[in-house]
């Protein structure tokens, strides 16, 4: 991968780059039509990448299906497909990380401990390897975008970072490869994710500005669901992901539940 970039590049051609975990949805087909249309070379990775999962997590569980995979990808005009497996990417004896100091504490850092240092180590080396002049990512994954944008400005990687908009099924649930976990009858109860962001966006528009008031609302509406378990709900500054005690400038409303064993995250922007 990392010559086939080198001659691309030498024959004056851009790489576009869109990294992920496969069982590929119209969500990171969303993206990746974004970087079709943003440079010569369109260039997806799938790695279920180790290190950004905690014991006890579901990388063994995660759900993989390469054939279908690689059949969506060409369906979007993805050039070339890169499926690095464990010992390519974690040679014996891998011993360097990435990992950002204020990033990752908070939101889904707090149940997740190492999950940010993965996702920033394997897209550093991804990043080396596909050599992209842009790559994009979903604000579903509202606070990974951050910590992705700003290991790209600190350590000058000169990598372009897109952030492309949240794809949701007809019934407002964010995409997720995870969604394949939800059983039938757990799926009114994920939904009140999208439904308590939107109440919370409709709380705002009508005056309210009270962070602690507005979480407590989403709370009260997503714990009426008995299979919930609450993670997370905040309401941060969309830069520094700093929690806002008002929303009396733009930010982000972020969640993260538990819905029976699956672990779904979503988030919206408030006030604007
Ligand atoms: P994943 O395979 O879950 O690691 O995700 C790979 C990329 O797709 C990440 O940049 C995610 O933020 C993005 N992504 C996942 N779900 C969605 C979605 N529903 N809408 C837009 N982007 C998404």
């Amino acid at each position: 991968m990392q010559s086939r970039a080198g001659q691309l590049k030498r024959a004056g051609r851009t790489i576009a780059f869109v990294p992920t975990m496969g069982f590929l949805h119209e969500g990171h087909l969303s993206l990746m039509r974004i970087g079709r249309e943003r440079a010569d070379t369109l260039v997806a990775s799938i790695f279920v990448n180790p290190t950004q999962f905690a014991p006890g997590e579901d990388f063994e569980a995660y759900p993989r299906d390469m054939q279908r995979d690689l059949a969506m990808a060409r369906s979007v005009g993805v050039d070339i497909v890169f499926t690095p497996d464990d010992t390519m990417m974690y040679a014996q004896g891998f011993q360097t990380y990435v990992s950002l100091e204020e990033l990752p504490r908070g939101l889904c850092g707090q149940s997740r401990p190492i999950f940010f240092r993965g996702v920033a180590t394997v897209v550093a080396k991804l990043f080396n390897i596909v050599g992209p002049d842009i790559a994009v990512f979903g604000e579903k994954d509202f606070q990974q975008l951050a910590v992705i944008r700003r290991m790209v400005k600190d350590l000058n990687f000169g990598i372009e970072i897109v952030g492309g908009p949240t794809v949701r099924e007809a019934d407002g649930l964010a995409m997720s490869s995870r969604n394949a976990y939800l059983r039938p009858e757990e799926r009114p109860a994920a939904l009140s994710l999208h439904d308590a962001l939107r109440q919370s966006q409709a709380m705002v528009r009508a005056g309210e500005r009270r962070a602690d008031a507005i979480i407590a609302a989403a709370e009260r509406h997503i714990a009426s669901f008995a299979v919930n378990t609450i993670d997370y709900i905040a309401i941060a500054d969309p830069d520094t992901l700093e929690d806002m005690a008002s929303v009396d400038r733009p930010a982000r409303m972020a969640l993260a539940v538990k819905v029976g064993a699956t672990r779904l995250i979503d988030n919206m922007a408030l006030g604007r």
